[in-house]
């Protein structure tokens, strides 16, 4: 039996007393090595999810569990270096001048040896495919082998969990597709767990769950097939046709068989 790795429990959310509730009760569990994937009409709450997780900002209600410990002021750090994010715009996460320069970052941030460090970069830079890249301008990449680094970057310093907040939404398909290749090597090789908030549905289908967020809470939690088999209930909640249909094509692609078509 895998272990819970995060505990959202009962959380409530909003950002400011005179601003409405974004989270209302919202209670989830991510287990260690899982996939899950978050999704949800625009403004349902799911960046709002993964700021959360990663300290960026505390519920007013209820807790945040990972690996056994609260996410609060004092933990923040410790909750940091097991919570790697990978945000939207490639652009605004690559912090060196060089490849080698932005893993090194969060390493040279947390104290980590100079020798670990080269060996970390070596390492993880296999692992994403940009090892010959190490003394590249950041200029000189495409935005999928930008967010590749990013990845290389938040994997250096071991986390347990990684969270791609829409981190391929501003790629093309040649770049989506190299991302996605990259993390499902990654989560493999590493035994992470993976939180992927996306609109993309071949993410959807990959992941062994799903967790669909409507109006800051959750609507649903289950495999993509049982999402899928949900659609006029999916289509109620601003996640529309096209999604839906679009769904149902990838899981039929995946070979998983889905009972209906979407449009009958
Ligand atoms: P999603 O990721 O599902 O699109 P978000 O978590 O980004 O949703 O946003 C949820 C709600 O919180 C939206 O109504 C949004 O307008 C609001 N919101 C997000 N960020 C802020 C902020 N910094 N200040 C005030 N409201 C915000």
């Amino acid at each position: 039996m895998r272990g819970k790795l995060i505990e959202f429990r009962n959380v409530s959310f909003r950002y400011g007393d005179d601003y409405p509730w974004v989270l209302k009760n919202c209670s989830f569990d991510i287990y260690e090595s899982e996939w899950v994937a978050i999704i949800g009409h625009n403004g349902s709450g799911k960046s709002t999810i993964a700021k959360l997780l990663n300290g960026l900002l505390f519920p007013q209600e209820g807790e945040i569990i990972i690996n056994g410990q609260e996410v609060n002021q004092e933990t923040i750090w410790d909750i940091r270096r097991e919570v790697g994010m990978v945000f939207q715009n490639p652009d605004n996460q690559f912090v060196g001048t060089t490849v080698q320069d932005d893993v090194a970052f969060g390493m040279e941030n947390r104290g980590v040896p100079r020798d670990e460090m080269v060996k970390r970069i070596d390492q993880n830079l296999t692992a994403v495919g940009m090892a010959g890249y190490l003394l590249t301008e950041p200029h000189r990449l495409s935005g999928g082998q930008k967010q590749r680094v990013a990845i290389a970057g938040v994997l250096a310093v071991s986390p347990q969990v990684l969270i791609l907040d829409e981190a391929t939404a501003m790629l093309d398909p040649k770049g989506r597709t190299e991302i996605m290749e990259t993390v499902s090597n990654v989560q493999d090789k590493n035994d992470l767990s993976l939180i992927t908030i996306t609109h993309d549905l071949r993410e959807v289908v990959q992941a062994e769950r799903v967790i669909v967020m409507n109006e800051g809470q959750v609507w649903e939690a289950s495999t993509p097939r049982e999402v899928f088999s949900k659609k006029d209930a999916l289509q109620k909640i601003g996640l529309d046709v096209p999604f839906i249909a679009v769904l149902a094509e990838e899981l039929k692609k995946a070979g998983v068989p889905v009972t209906k078509e979407p449009l009958n």
